[in-house]
């Protein structure tokens, strides 16, 4: 779990990435405005920040200025995405251009907190855990004997636990996107995960779309 703080004015676009983002089990802080973020900013240590360009109070650029040590991620509409922002970005650690797949946001945010250390190198659910360092999985401490096709499934649906995934998505994120075999093949290795880690009733059906791996935020 990361301490996150999101500075964007647009207030849907602010909730659905705090919405998002808490799912996956990080702890957000929302502001809306720059100068509130620069005080808050004063006041509180965050993990990582998702910061607006165009916010009223001060801009994106002026609120970078004033962080030190925390990694960010630029949001920022293409039509915003200036050589400042480019060259700035050396300095941050990131940038996600509006409008964004929620799935793309959050595997750049685990992908920042993971390169800083911010995150943990395991996942623990039940008696299973998963150990991304070693890319093991355990079940009551032992490695269990899964394909690296059934790790790479069970890694997608840990990082992005309690989202809904469609078995294309799932397609796209385990096999690749030129992969020739249909979505039978996601539904086999899901029965076949469930088995393995006795995760039956974490691993839910969506009905008429996919899957979703159910675990406490
Ligand atoms: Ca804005």
């Amino acid at each position: 779990m990361a301490e996150i703080l999101i500075v964007e004015d647009e207030p849907s676009i602010n909730e659905l990435i705090r919405k998002n983002l808490c799912l996956a089990g990080h702890h957000c802080t929302r502001v809306f405005d720059g100068m509130e973020a620069i005080i808050l900013l004063d006041q509180k240590k965050f993990d990582l920040i998702l910061l607006d360009i165009m916010l009223p109070g001060a801009d994106g650029y002026e609120v970078f200025e004033k962080i030190q040590g925390t990694p960010v991620i630029f949001l920022t509409a293409k039509s915003e995405l200036s050589d400042k922002l480019r060259g700035l970005n050396r300095g941050a650690d990131d940038y996600i251009t509006k409008p964004f797949q929620m799935l793309e946001l959050a595997a750049r945010v685990e992908a920042v907190l993971r390169r800083t250390k911010k995150t943990e190198n395991y996942f623990e659910l039940d008696n299973v855990r998963l150990d991304f360092e070693r890319r093991l999985i355990l079940v009551d401490g032992k490695p269990v004997d899964c394909t690296p096709k059934e790790y790479d499934l069970f890694d997608t649906l840990v990082r992005n636990r309690n989202i809904a995934l469609s078995r294309e998505r799932l397609l796209e994120l385990v096999w690749g996107y030129d992969f020739d075999g249909g979505t039978r093949t996601v539904d086999v290795h899901i029965q076949r995960l469930r088995a393995k880690l006795g995760l039956e009733e974490r691993i839910i059906t969506v009905y008429k779309l996919g899957y979703r791996l159910e675990a406490p935020v």
